[in-house]
């Protein structure tokens, strides 16, 4: 028996002394010495007593280390586990707590604060960068490693949902989840060894880990591997990158550079842009600037990615594409799950290898989330327009039901976005007496702020009277989380008594 994920990723970086990471100190680590460094923390995985299946969690700066740990734990037949670096000590005890975890890897500085929910929890605790304990341990191993083999249906990681809807649940992800993948973004986006992806995206999310790290790893090809966004060090990344994938604010933060023009990224050959819906003025603007349509594609940690704009023909702003070859995708009857026709709106639901195991530890609402017939329900709203591109139109738990009618936010967001003053909008629902839910706008303010009574006023020639908000909220900016979603749970928890009657 083999491991194929590790054979299909890691394996040919070994004896290649090929540029594989370009770091931001201008360093470079070739493929064989980052095929050794995965060896010698598989030994070390083996040497911290971590067994075949278990987990191992790494809360950690992004660094080539934590994806090197990434690379060990597939080899050693361990579940990767990566968290959020914002996760708080109380935070991280859940999720160590909840997926029974036999090793936590943090940065050095963490040490100290997390001893005691290490030793509460009864989990190791060591240390992953300059000076630490786990690459002490690391330093001293051999810097070879047999692959120990596993099955493509066997867990390889477990990774836990952003929590933009409610509590993060972990979703097992087997090696045929993420092989599946790569291998069809690799044929589909054309990767081949001479890319060399601009990579500033965390890897402790699906995107920047499977998706992007993934994909050149399995295309034989290479990445500028930079920390973190900063615009900086993406301009002077540019000139040798061929490739980049980011999430929406990524590219609006660049259109605010004076510096983005084609000159600067004349010579690219792909921009991907996911996690997060791209506005299309965002994919207007872009185009406009620089020549090049940015290639918007949808996926969840769940199911991988499922979705993508063509390479070759048209990407159509304000879409996220077409189901990806292998992945079958219907819009159904969030009640029944019954197909509905081109055109309506309905719940996404996916089949195929990139779907998930299920939820760790959660038959039950494993269960509640699949179709008997094998579909997942995504949770995601969506329509299939009348060219066959998939259009997101929200998340079920974000849809308002105001006297009785139900109200997509996105409707209502995409005739606040184009008013005067107004940079973004998030339409949400808030408890009502009379109403149930109320229709609020949340206002990001642009350069001018936004004139609340001319707004209505135009609402009104726009929009049906239920779905016009009740209440505007103007704020400096909307809440974002760092893969750039809005948080809407947040904004309703904030102003959840907007409506209430005063007490007594
Ligand atoms: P939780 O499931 O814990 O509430 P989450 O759904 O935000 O959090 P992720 O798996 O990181 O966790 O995000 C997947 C979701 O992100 C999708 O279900 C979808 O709502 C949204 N998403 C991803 N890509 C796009 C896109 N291109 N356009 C619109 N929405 C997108
Ligand atoms: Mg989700």
């Amino acid at each position: 028996m083999s491991n194929p994920l590790y054979d299909a990723l890691f394996a040919p970086l070994s004896g290649n002394d090929r540029p594989f990471l370009y770091l931001h100190d201008d360093t470079v680590l070739s493929a064989d010495a980052f095929h050794r460094m995965i060896a010698r923390y598989a030994n070390a995985l083996g040497a911290a007593g971590v067994a075949t299946g278990e987990r191992v969690v790494v809360q950690a700066a992004k660094s080539p280390r934590m994806l090197a740990v990434y690379g060990a734990a597939v080899t050693a037949g361990a579940v990767f586990l990566p968290l959020n670096t914002a996760y708080t000590a109380e935070e991280l005890e859940y999720f160590v707590s909840d997926c029974g975890a036999s090793l936590l890897l943090v940065d050095p500085a963490r040490i100290e604060a997390l001893t005691p929910v290490a030793r509460k929890l009864g989990v190791r605790l060591e240390s992953l960068g300059e000076g630490g304990s786990f690459d002490a341990i690391a330093q001293v191993c051999d810097d070879s490693f047999a692959a120990v083999p596993r099955a493509e249906d066997d867990l390889t990681a477990l990774l836990y949902t952003s929590g933009t809807t409610g509590r993060s649940k972990g979703a097992m992800l087997t090696q045929r989840n993420l092989l599946s993948n790569a291998q069809t973004l690799v044929d589909l986006w054309r990767f081949t060894p001479d890319d060399v992806l601009l990579h500033a995206l965390p890897i402790f999310h699906t995107h920047g880990l499977f998706v992007a790290s993934n994909v050149v790893l399995l295309a034989g090809a290479s990445m500028i591997f930079l920390p973190k966004f900063d615009i900086e060090q993406i301009f002077a990344a540019l000139p040798r990158a061929t490739t980049m994938m980011g999430v929406p604010t990524f590219y609006t933060r660049m259109l605010d550079d004076p510096r983005l023009s084609r000159d600067t990224v004349g010579h690219m050959r792909l921009f991907v842009s996911g996690s997060a819906p791209l506005l299309a003025e965002t994919h207007v603007a872009w185009s406009a600037r620089t020549g090049h349509a940015i290639l918007e594609r949808y996926g969840m940690t769940e199911t991988n990615m499922l979705t993508s704009n063509p390479y070759e023909g048209a990407r159509r702003a304000g879409t996220v594409g077409h189901a990806l070859p292998g992945v079958e995708l219907r819009i159904a009857d969030p009640d029944t799950g019954a197909e509905l026709p081109q055109g309506e709106t309905g719940m996404i639901e996916v089949r195929g290898p990139n779907v998930f195991k299920g939820y760790w530890q959660m038959p039950e609402k494993t269960a509640a989330e699949f179709r008997k017939d094998g579909f997942f329900m995504t949770g995601d709203l969506g329509m299939i327009d009348d060219q066959g591109y998939v259009n997101i139109v929200g998340r079920a738990k974000d849809l308002i039901i105001s006297g009785g009618y139900n109200v997509y936010p996105k409707e209502v967001e995409m005739v606040l976005d184009d008013m005067p003053g107004v940079a973004e909008s998030a339409v949400i629902g808030l408890p009502h007496p009379d109403f149930g839910e109320a229709v609020v706008a949340v206002l990001a303010q642009g350069d001018t702020a936004p004139d609340i009574a001319g707004i209505e006023g135009a609402l009104r020639d726009k929009l049906a009277r239920y779905k016009q908000p009740k209440a505007y909220i103007v704020l400096p900016e909307l809440p974002r989380n760092t893969m750039g979603k809005v948080q809407k749970a947040a904004l309703r928890q904030q102003y959840e008594t907007q409506f209430k009657e005063p007490a007594q």
